[in-house]
């Protein structure tokens, strides 16, 4: 039961019903919702498109296996992020956990929402922190802990069993970022463990390995508790028809795509090993994800050249433990070819 950690007035609100909820059937004539009549777009875009995604959503379950009444769609993760804080925190009064380092968009909404931030440090090897959070969560009581696996930047998917230890001994909710579970091939989802404790929530999104970054599409894994309190909140048409088409062709082509995630794989190999060749390279960060953290001796003056060759890296050397580090994304073959290609060249010029 969710129900006692939900913001009071949330189970009061009375919910928008859109057109679109009023009358669900197929009908010959719509004059229901002041749409114009002429569909220029051939594609049905003059209509308001299906506030549920319900088409997306079971199509959803049929390829990732999550079952549609434990769904609910957000404009990309993002949107799911605010929305989750928004029912649970109180402005001014509640917290959430994060682990740092970690993705920055937990603390932007927080922020945006007054809601105050507890950051319990990864140890040294990136790892959970699971005895530190415990305490955390015994002395502030966070409403969300937010938990990213595989973690951005870091890389690392955390055991599931340690996940499992916290979001039981957490009497709030934990939410499971898997943004970048699709390049862990022994991944296990935070999904399995919602059967037990319905107080876990899940994360994905369509903007890594479905590669649909532009059309903003997330998707939030719950009870149903839970996905019947976003909906009380969720804008109704926040999932435009063009995303909601985009989602499903994508997913209608799950097979290829198995192709794709052979390719970045094998090049996340390639490119570790070659990255650690470099004698201004220090360390090559394990990576689960589509990017590799690496540390070099001087992350400002690489990323400074990279940048001057038309090469974007990020630079994430202001986040603890982070010092002097760079975050690459696996690119294609060619791209990450001029990585390498401009790293060798910095290399040389180090050789008097
Ligand atoms: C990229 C990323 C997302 C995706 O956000 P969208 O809003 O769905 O594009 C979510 N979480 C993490 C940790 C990410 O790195």
């Amino acid at each position: 039961m969710i129900e006692n950690l939900l913001r009071p007035h949330i189970k009061d609100i009375e919910v928008y019903a859109s057109a679109r909820d009023e009358f669900k059937g197929s009908a010959e004539v719509y004059l229901d919702a002041n749409e114009n009549y002429h569909d220029f777009s051939k594609e049905g875009k003059n209509r308001y498109p299906d506030p549920h995604a319900y088409k997306l959503r079971k199509k959803i379950e049929e390829v990732m296996g999550f079952r549609s009444e434990h769904t609910v769609l957000g404009n990309g993760s993002d949107e799911l992020i605010d929305m989750l804080i928004r029912i649970f925190c109180i402005p001014g009064k509640d917290s959430i956990l994060i682990e740092r380092p970690t993705y920055g968009e937990y603390r932007v909404f927080a922020g945006i929402n007054g809601v105050s931030v507890i950051d319990i440090h990864l140890t040294e090897d990136l790892d959970l922190d699971v005895e530190n959070i415990k305490k955390a969560i015994d002395l502030k009581k966070p409403k969300i802990v937010f938990i990213c696996s595989p973690n951005n930047p870091t890389g690392l998917t955390y055991d599931i069993a340690k996940i499992k230890e916290i979001a039981d001994y957490n009497k709030g909710m934990t939410v499971v970022d898997e943004a970048y579970a699709d390049f862990d091939p022994g991944f296990t989802s935070a999904y399995t463990l919602l059967k037990d404790n319905g107080r876990i929530a899940v994360l994905r999104t369509f903007s890594k390995y479905w590669a649909l970054a532009g059309s903003r599409i997330g998707i939030l894994i719950g009870s149903e508790e839970l996905i019947a309190a976003v909906n009380r909140i969720k804008a109704p048409y926040n999932i435009s028809l063009s995303s909601q088409m985009d989602g499903l062709r994508a997913l209608s082509e799950a097979g290829e795509r198995k192709e794709i995630l052979s390719e970045i794989l094998s090049e996340r190999k390639r490119l570790s090993g070659r990255l650690a060749d470099f004698s201004f390279v220090r360390k090559v960060y394990k990576s689960d994800a589509n990017f590799i953290l690496i540390k070099v001796d001087d992350a400002d003056g690489l990323y400074s050249y990279l940048m001057a060759k038309g090469i974007i890296v990020r630079n994430r050397s202001r986040e603890i433990l982070l010092d002097n580090t760079l975050r690459i994304t696996i690119g294609s073959r060619m791209e990450n070819d001029k990585l390498l290609e401009a790293l060798g060249e910095k290399e040389k010029s180090l050789i008097p």
